[in-house]
């Protein structure tokens, strides 16, 4: 069979999506990226927030639209997961679907509706164990490593501990075995993902888990050349990770940290973390262990009960951390979620309002960092070239998240260059490559 794999959502879905892909080619089936030539239409969904709710809805019916006779649809991910139900009212042409929780078993649901040909469910509850299944890194220089799933956190806005459950940490032997079989395909950045990265390891009985599986992996696969980690929480970077951080080579000098506000009363109403005087504390040691650190949050603005002064107060607060990069969400309803029922939901239009006002202030913070960087020579990994540009990432830059180094020379796609930063903009660097082959 013939599978057409489409992912939607955060970096944590496309390592689910990779793996069930890796999964259908291991049983003998093909990836092919003609939707027309395929027999499954794989949809790995996203239900994080309400925009992206709707995307997977109106990707599936225009996938549905065009689906032929003797064509499977299938639906996965977070959507199908929470709301299986309303997925097949909406879109009836579904022919399955399949939660996070089962994604392992997506060879068996793809035997299941061949063999009956009938409409087929497979949605575990949220909070069952999920096996670990090593994927292929299809010649990318990057890849996610997922360490853990799931969140025990109580973050009053989020959905994610009703779709995914509690935090489940995948065995070190199973991540180191992973990070092996990336390196040996030819990855050279691996990223590390969950929901929450520091909490890693906790539910296995670990103590500051994460700079002990990072020691685990540097060991075991000594020639990987960066090591990035992404959603850490604030409260549970430790000591004994920052001064990882600064002695390994390996270890981008990058840390993202979601904050979520800058006001003690919303991050209160939150259930986040609230103390500012302690996030200050810890981005100051971040910034003294690691000078040359790229730090990167994200906050949610028009949070119900947010008052003017209380925005304000987060303004003030990304001046006063001037962080290098900044995500800025509008605040979502969503549905099971203590947030709902909060009084003095902010009307929309001053969400929107409020969320322009946000980006624009983190527009000339952000220039102002990149600016700091004109002159500098940094190590950038080619992500793609062509047309007589390339475009690749520092250290500085996540991939898919933050911007990108631009360079007028095109050069070759996986490997590093050295190159001095001659220009800066809000979100991207231009740069100049220093002694470096050129492609082909
Ligand atoms: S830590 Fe992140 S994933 Fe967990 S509940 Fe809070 S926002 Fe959601």
């Amino acid at each position: 069979m013939r599978f057409y794999l489409e992912t939607l959502g955060c970096p944590k879905n496309t390592v689910d999506a990779e793996m069930m892909g890796e999964l259908l080619r291991q049983a003998g089936h093909q990836e092919t990226d003609d939707i027309r030539r395929a027999n499954l239409i794989l949809v790995n969904t996203c239900g994080f927030i309400r925009p992206a709710r709707e995307e997977s809805y109106k990707v599936l019916k225009e996938l549905a639209a065009q689906k032929r006779h003797g064509q499977w649809l299938i639906a996965a991910g977070c959507l199908a997961q929470r709301y299986g139900d309303e997925i097949r009212r909406q879109v009836p042409q579904v022919d399955a679907i399949i939660g996070t929780q089962n994604w392992p078993d997506i060879v068996h649901l793809v035997e299941e509706l061949l063999r009956s040909h009938e409409p087929v469910s497979l949605v575990r509850p949220a909070g069952a164990l999920v096996t670990s299944v090593t994927r292929r890194a299809k010649g990318a220089a990057t890849a996610y490593l997922k360490i853990a799933d799931g969140c025990d956190a109580s973050c009053a806005f989020c959905a994610i501990p009703l779709i995914k459950g509690p935090q489940r940490s995948k065995p070190l032997a199973d991540i180191l075995r992973e990070a092996e079989e990336l390196v040996a395909q030819g990855v050279r950045e691996i990223v590390l993902i969950a929901q929450n990265t520091t909490a890693y390891g906790r539910d296995l009985g670990l103590r500051d888990g994460l700079p002990l599986l990072i020691e685990e992996i540097l060991a075991h696969v000594p020639h990987l050349r960066w090591l990035r980690i992404l959603y850490a929480y604030p409260q549970d970077v430790s000591e004994r990770l920052i001064e990882l951080m600064a002695r390994a080579p390996q270890i981008c000098h990058y840390l993202d940290l979601p904050l979520q506000h800058g006001h003690p009363a919303t991050l209160r109403r939150m259930g986040r973390p609230y103390d500012l005087d302690r996030v200050q504390t810890l981005i100051a040691s971040l910034r003294r262990a690691i000078p040359d650190i790229a730090l990167r949050s994200t906050f949610i603005v028009g949070y119900p009960g947010e008052t003017e002064e209380e925005f304000e107060g987060l303004l003030d607060w990304m001046t006063t951390l001037a962080l290098d990069k900044v995500g800025v969400f509008a605040y979502s309803p969503e549905e099971g979620t203590p947030a709902v029922r909060l009084p003095n939901h902010v009307p929309p239009d001053l969400i929107a309002e409020r969320y322009e006002r946000a980006m624009l202030h983190q527009q000339a913070i952000s220039l102002q960092a990149n600016q700091h960087q004109v002159g500098r020579e940094l190590e950038i990994l080619i992500d793609g070239a062509g047309d007589g540009l390339s475009v690749g990432r520092s250290y500085r830059e996540a991939p898919e998240i933050d911007g990108y180094v631009f360079l007028l020379q095109e050069l070759p796609v996986g490997e590093f260059v050295r190159a001095r930063i001659i220009e800066a903009q809000e979100y991207d660097l231009v740069a100049e490559p220093l002694h470096t082959k050129q492609k082909g």
